[in-house]
C-alpha cells in the first residue's frame, strides 16, 4: 500500500464529497476507504436496483445497528427518502453564534450554491443553483394515493401549500417536498460527487475495508488501521479525515485512543487525548406514528399505486406548530405507507419534533471494530419533558387530520386514538413508540475551547491533534429543523475547501 497525502474514511453524504473535492481541487493523493461495497460509478449500470429506486427504502447494505444506517458508497443517501430540504438560517446562524467561525447562514449560503443544483421550475432563493446534486419537487400527478390524500387533507384544515420546505416563511404549510431524485433514481452523493472523481490519478477508492483506528506519533496520526476481509491493512497519511457517520465516528476516535478518559481506560485503550465530548450530544429528532386499518376504499387506492408503480413510502411533508411552539414551527408530520417484514402494508402518518431537546450518547461496546455501538437515543430525557408534550401535540393533529378531507374515507381505524386517551395514557404511548428519524447528529461536536463538550474546531479539526478532522453528521453542535443529508453534504464539502487550501500553501 504507497502512502497518500489524505485518507478519507468513509464515503457517505459527507464523504463522497470531501474526497471529491480534495480530488479535484488539488493534486494530493487522496484515499477513500469504506466498509461496505463500491458498484463504480453510475453509468456502469452495476448498482443494485433497490439502491436506485426512490420509491422504497432499500433493506440491504445496512450495518444491522439498532437505527438503519447504509453500509455502501453512497452512504445513507444512497438509503433514504430523498427529501432534500436544507435547515433554517437560523439553525446555522445558532452554530456560528456559539463561535464557530464560517458556519453562519451567510457565510454557509454560497456552499449551497455549489451543493444543490435545484431545476429552474421549482427553485426558490433557498435553494442552490450551480451545484452537482439535482434536485427538484415532486409535482401532485407524482404523488401516492396516501400522500396526496395527506396533503390534501392539510389543506382541507386549513394547512396553506408552500412552495419550499427550506423557506423559512410561512413557518407552517404542507408540499410535495424536494428530492434529489434525477433520472427516476435516488441520486446519491456517490453519483453527484465522487462520479466527478473517479477518473483522477489521484483518487484510490478502498471498498469492503473497515477502518479501526488510527496510530499517533505525538500529535500527529501516522496510520490507520484497516480489515480487508481476513487482512489488516496500515495505510500512512499525513492527514487524515473521518466522514463515517454520527454513530461510527466516534467510535473510532475512541479506537484510537481519542475519547473520556473513564470509557478508555474501562476498556483498556492506551490514551491518547483524553476529549469527554467524543461520543455525548446525540441528536435526533424524535417521532411518533399512528398506524391506520385501511377502508375498502384506502385498499383499493394502494393496491392501484402498485400496480401503476406510483407508490412512494414518502413524499409530502406537513410543517406544523405545536402549543409549546416558539419559532416558525416544531413539528413535521409526514405520511408513510410501507411493507412490513411480514410483507403487509403498513399506512401510518408520523410525527416528528423538528425542534429536540434531549441528547443521548454513543459508547463502544468493546475495541472490536466490528463490534456495533450501544446507541443511547435519550429520547424524552430532557427534564422539561418538552420533547414528550410536542409529540404528544403531534399526535392530537394527526388524529384530528384522519378525520378532515380525503384521508378520511381511506381509513377504517387507527391506533392509538388520542382523542379516547385518559391524561398520562397519552404519554405513556409516546414512552413506548418514540423513535428517530433517521438523523442522528452531534457525536463529535463542533465549538470552541471553553466548551467542554467540544471534539473538534470550526474548521473540523480534533482538538488536541493536528492532522485529524471529523467531517460529517458528528459535528454539527445542535440539529437543525430539516432531514440532515444537505446539510451533511454541505459539511463535507466545507471542511475538504478548507483543507484543500492549507494543502495548496504547504
Ligand atoms: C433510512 C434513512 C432515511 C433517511 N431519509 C432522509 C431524507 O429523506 N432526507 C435527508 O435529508 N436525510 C435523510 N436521512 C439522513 C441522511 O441520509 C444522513 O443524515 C446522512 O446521509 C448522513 O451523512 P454522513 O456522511 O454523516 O454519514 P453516512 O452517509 O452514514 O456515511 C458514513 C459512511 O461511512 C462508512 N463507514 C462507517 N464506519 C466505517 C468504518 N469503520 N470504516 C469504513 N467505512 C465506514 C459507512 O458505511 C457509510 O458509507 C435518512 C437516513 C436513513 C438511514
Amino acid at each position: 500500500m504507497p502512502d497518500f497525502d489524505v485518507v478519507v474514511i468513509g464515503a457517505g453524504s459527507a464523504g463522497s464529497v470531501a474526497a471529491s473535492v480534495l480530488s479535484t481541487q488539488t493534486n494530493v493523493s487522496v484515499c477513500l476507504i469504506e466498509a461496505g461495497p463500491d458498484y463504480g460509478p453510475f453509468e456502469a449500470g452495476r448498482w443494485p436496483s433497490e439502491i436506485l429506486d426512490p420509491r422504497l427504502r432499500p433493506r440491504t447494505h445496512d450495518w444491522g445497528f439498532v437505527d438503519s444506517r447504509a453500509k455502501v458508497v453512497g452512504g445513507c443517501s444512497a438509503h433514504n427518502q430523498c427529501a432534500a430540504v436544507w435547515g433554517l438560517p437560523e439553525d446555522y446562524d445558532l452554530w456560528g453564534g456559539a463561535g464557530n467561525l464560517g458556519w453562519s447562514y451567510k457565510e454557509i449560503s454560497k456552499l449551497i450554491q455549489e451543493i444543490e443544483r435545484c431545476s429552474v421550475d421549482s427553485l426558490t432563493e433557498w435553494r442552490g443553483k450551480d451545484g452537482w446534486l439535482p434536485t427538484r419537487h415532486y409535482r401532485d400527478e407524482e404523488l401516492a394515493s396516501w400522500q396526496l390524500a395527506f396533503l390534501e387533507s392539510t389543506v382541507s384544515m386549513g394547512y396553506s401549500r408552500i412552495a419550499d420546505l427550506s423557506a423559512p416563511q410561512p413557518g407552517e404549510g404542507v408540499m410535495p417536498f424536494h428530492a434529489n431524485v434525477y433520472k427516476s433514481t435516488r441520486w446519491n452523493a456517490a453519483f453527484a460527487f465522487l462520479d466527478r472523481a473517479r477518473g483522477r490519478r489521484n483518487l484510490t477508492v478502498l471498498p469492503n475495508t473497515l477502518a479501526e483506528k488510527l496510530l499517533f506519533e505525538h500529535k500527529n496520526a501516522r496510520t490507520l488501521v484497516c480489515q480487508s476481509g481476513s487482512d489488516t491493512l496500515e495505510i500512512r497519511a499525513r492527514q487524515f479525515v473521518i466522514c463515517a457517520g454520527a454513530y461510527s465516528s466516534p467510535g473510532i476516535l475512541m479506537r484510537s485512543g481519542i475519547g473520556p478518559r473513564t470509557e478508555l481506560e474501562r476498556l483498556g485503550i492506551r490514551i491518547q487525548r483524553d476529549l469527554l465530548g467524543v461520543g455525548k450530544n446525540l441528536q435526533d429528532h424524535s417521532v411518533v406514528s399512528v398506524e391506520f386499518e385501511l377502508s375498502e376504499h384506502g385498499l383499493r387506492a394502494l393496491e392501484q399505486d402498485v400496480v401503476e408503480g406510483s407508490f412512494h413510502e414518502s413524499q409530502v411533508i406537513l410543517r406544523a406548530r405545536s402549543v409549546h411552539c416558539k419559532g416558525p414551527f416544531d413539528l413535521h408530520l409526514a405520511p408513510y405507507q410501507t411493507t412490513a417484514d411480514s410483507g403487509e402494508y403498513v399506512s401510518a402518518v408520523l410525527a416528528c419534533d423538528m425542534v429536540p431537546q434531549s441528547r443521548g450518547s454513543i459508547h463502544l461496546s468493546g475495541t472490536d471494530a466490528e463490534l456495533p455501538p450501544s446507541i443511547d437515543f435519550g429520547f424524552l430525557t430532557d427534564p422539561l419533558h418538552q420533547d414528550a408534550s410536542v409529540l404528544i401535540d403531534g399526535l392530537r393533529l394527526i388524529h384530528r387530520l384522519a378525520e378532515s378531507g380525503p384521508l378520511a374515507t381511506m381509513i377504517e381505524s387507527r391506533t392509538p386514538r388520542p382523542d379516547a386517551m385518559k391524561p398520562g395514557e397519552s404519554y405513556s404511548y409516546v414512552e413506548s413508540h418514540v423513535d428517530g428519524y433517521a438523523h442522528p447528529v452531534g457525536t463529535c461536536r463542533m465549538g470552541q475551547l471553553s466548551d467542554s463538550l467540544a471534539v473538534v474546531d470550526s474548521g473540523g479539526l480534533v482538538r488536541g491533534t493536528s492532522n485529524v478532522y471529523v467531517a460529517d453528521a458528528s459535528i454539527i453542535p445542535t440539529i437543525p429543523r430539516a432531514n440532515t443529508n444537505l446539510t451533511c453534504m454541505l459539511i463535507g464539502l466545507k471542511i475538504a475547501k478548507e483543507l484543500s487550501i492549507r494543502l495548496l500553501r504547504s
